[in-house]
């Protein structure tokens, strides 16, 4: 060994604080006394979980095609999308338990960058967590964004300071990803593993605008059949009046069927 070689650093266990032996490039470290398994970020090592998998692959495939048949998407997604085959992976995500005022608050971070900007709503059950092994590296996205990163987060987007925060865990979650084609473009899903929730931000949504089109047409149609009455009695008094309260009510009759007919065909195309 020459004086070149990096000098392990040792960094306190999360659980009994003994030193663990760090290597340079080494970030999953499991404690040799308490078997705690710690994840190493610079000077700091926390808590490191992991989320055990309960869907597989054909029920994820299952999950995702249900919420392509959903309302949130455009018809026939189902049928026509075309999905390449599910990438399985643990997901880096921050974990943070803050206490302010004796209130309890879990914050939920992505440790590395994702294809979907947001798990908007995803919750990790916490109660199912377990010591990440390291059985799971191999599919185990590795964390790119630091600890600091995280911290300057909360006290920025989220009013939390340091002192709030009692608790910080990195958890990895077990995520399919799926990536299909619709019409020529390339969209991504991702699929929760333990849970089978969908999560998407970019995707084929109905098409709303037809909607307003039929809208404006019933409104402009409505409005001048109205005026029949008025029309009917500045020409004629009484009797053009009853006339024109006629003629609006056929005319109000007769265009509810186009309009029905178009709205009805709109929905079952988008
Ligand atoms: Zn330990």
């Amino acid at each position: 060994m020459d004086a070149t070689t990096p000098i392990a650093s040792q960094i306190p266990c999360q659980q009994c604080a003994a030193p663990l032996p760090v290597q340079q490039g080494t970030r999953f470290v499991t404690c040799e006394f308490c078997g705690a398994t710690n994840f190493v970020d610079k000077a700091r090592a926390v808590f490191h979980y992991a989320l055990q998998q309960t869907v597989r692959e054909t029920d994820a495939l299952a999950a995702l095609r249900r919420w392509m048949a959903g309302n949130q998407t455009v018809k026939g997604l189902d049928a026509a999308a075309k999905i390449d085959p599910l990438q399985f992976e643990y997901f880096p995500m921050w974990l943070v338990r803050t206490k302010q005022k004796g209130d309890e608050q879990l914050f939920l971070q992505p440790a590395a960058a994702l294809s979907i900007s947001d798990l908007k709503g995803e919750t990790i059950p916490v109660a199912s967590l377990v010591p990440y092994d390291h059985a799971l590296d191999a599919a185990a996205v590795e964390p790119t964004v630091p600890y600091e990163a995280m911290i300057t987060w909360l006290k920025e987007e989220q009013n939390i300071a340091d002192t709030a925060i009692s608790e910080v865990s990195l958890v990895h979650l077990p995520l399919f990803v799926g990536k299909y084609e619709y019409k020529g473009e390339r969209y991504t899903a991702i699929v929760d593993a333990a849970t089978s929730r969908v999560f998407a931000n970019i995707y084929p949504s109905k098409w709303e605008a037809p909607y307003f089109t039929i809208a404006a047409i019933a409104f402009v149609v409505y409005f001048c059949a109205s005026m029949g009455p008025l029309a009917g009695y500045t020409m004629g008094g009484g009797e053009g009046f009853m006339l024109g309260t006629i003629l609006y009510l056929v005319i109000a009759v007769i265009a509810a069927i186009p309009i029905f007919i178009a709205a009805a065909y709109i929905s079952s195309k988008v």
